[in-house]
């Protein structure tokens, strides 16, 4: 009993890290940040309430707006990405991204990032532009003439591609890059996987299709050391854009790692717990003191860690992963009071071998 009462006092604290912890620092202790990253947030409707899990009430989404602006974090310009990501570390940023291209995104949210002239990338799936809901070809041409403004690519169908083979993924693909070329002129360097899924092999087409950016939806800060083609964002929605989670991903930092095992983010059932391991960056100041938490057995609790050497985290990860995604968060407390955040997202197959 004294177990469990402790356990679920352990994941509780953890869950609600973040938010518990927004308040016992201030921004006063901020000192020795070297690189804040980019913080990327994910929207997908506005003030549609029947979808609480894809929508965002607008009278929160304008409180993120005024959260932001209060702390002095810039919204970067999609086209200078790279740029911020490089050369501008010590300023706090942010970076927009609406996906799918919701009539309501246009309705209610447009205008006010127009007049505030706020940068964001909206990700189109091109079979549904102009379908029931959706924003049409001439609404995304009118707010693609903002030079603030970047029409990222979100695939053609929207259908689980990460299921298919590759021949598939591609085709679909090669659709939505000529429908873009038709009508914008130009296809983006930016693409945003469906569901947030991907694989070697589809991380492989959307290279070899030139594509520049990639974004999943697993948590984390971008800075320059990440893949570019399995970006980090944080989805908002009802339950997860609440105002003061909000805030404590505004005090989330870059956690710095050159390579996470296993590569493949495509899990068959036959590697079904996979054997993660984490390399990160020399010089991370505490860093054996980080957390982890995974959703395996479909239930989220704190992972059994162990560094192999000093930068070398394996975490035991000793039950299957069940349903959709598998993930993996870890979180460290720098001495700023921010967190260092790292999530991993692993797409879930029931198939024993990729067809
Ligand atoms: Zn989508």
């Amino acid at each position: 009993m004294q177990f469990k009462i402790t356990k679920s006092l352990i994941i509780y604290l953890s869950i609600s890290t973040l938010t518990f912890q927004s308040y016992l620092f201030s921004d006063t202790t901020i000192k020795d940040i070297d690189d804040y990253g980019v913080i990327s947030l994910m929207y997908h409707r506005f003030e549609e309430n029947k979808y609480p899990s894809t929508n965002v009430k607008m009278r929160n989404f304008l409180e993120h707006i005024k959260i932001i602006e209060e702390n002095n974090i810039s919204f970067i310009n999609p086209k200078k990405f790279e740029d911020e990501l490089k050369n501008n570390k010590s300023q706090r940023k942010i970076l927009l991204t609406i996906d799918d291209g919701f009539s309501s995104f246009y309705k209610n949210a447009w205008p006010i990032l127009k007049e505030k002239k706020i940068p964001f990338i909206l990700f189109v799936s091109t079979r549904e532009v102009g379908v029931f809901n959706y924003m049409t070809w001439d609404q995304i041409r009118e707010i693609n003439k903002e030079d603030f403004v970047e029409i990222g690519n979100h695939s053609h169908t929207h259908e689980y591609l990460v299921d298919e083979n590759s021949e598939t993924i591609k085709a679909d693909i090669e659709k939505s890059i000529a429908i873009f070329e038709k009508e914008l002129g130009v296809n983006s360097n930016f693409f945003s996987y469906p569901f947030g899924e991907y694989s070697i092999e589809f991380k492989n087409i959307i290279k070899s299709l030139n594509f520049k950016y990639a974004f999943g939806q697993h948590s984390g800060v971008m800075d320059e050391t990440k893949d570019f083609y399995e970006l980090p964002r944080y989805p908002i929605n009802e339950k997860y854009g609440e105002l003061e989670r909000f805030k404590s991903l505004m005090k989330t930092l870059p956690f710095k790692y050159k390579k996470i095992q296993p590569e493949e983010k495509y899990l068959l059932q036959n590697q079904n717990p996979p054997k993660v391991e984490i390399e990160f960056y020399d010089g991370i100041k505490n860093l054996k003191s980080l957390n982890c938490f995974s959703n395996e057995g479909d239930k989220w609790r704190q992972s059994k860690i162990n560094f192999l050497n000093k930068n070398t985290l394996k975490i035991d990860i000793n039950e299957k992963f069940i349903g959709e995604r598998g993930r993996i968060n870890c979180s460290l407390r720098d001495q700023s009071g921010f967190w260092r955040w790292l999530g991993v997202q692993f797409v879930v197959s029931d198939k024993q071998f990729k067809n």
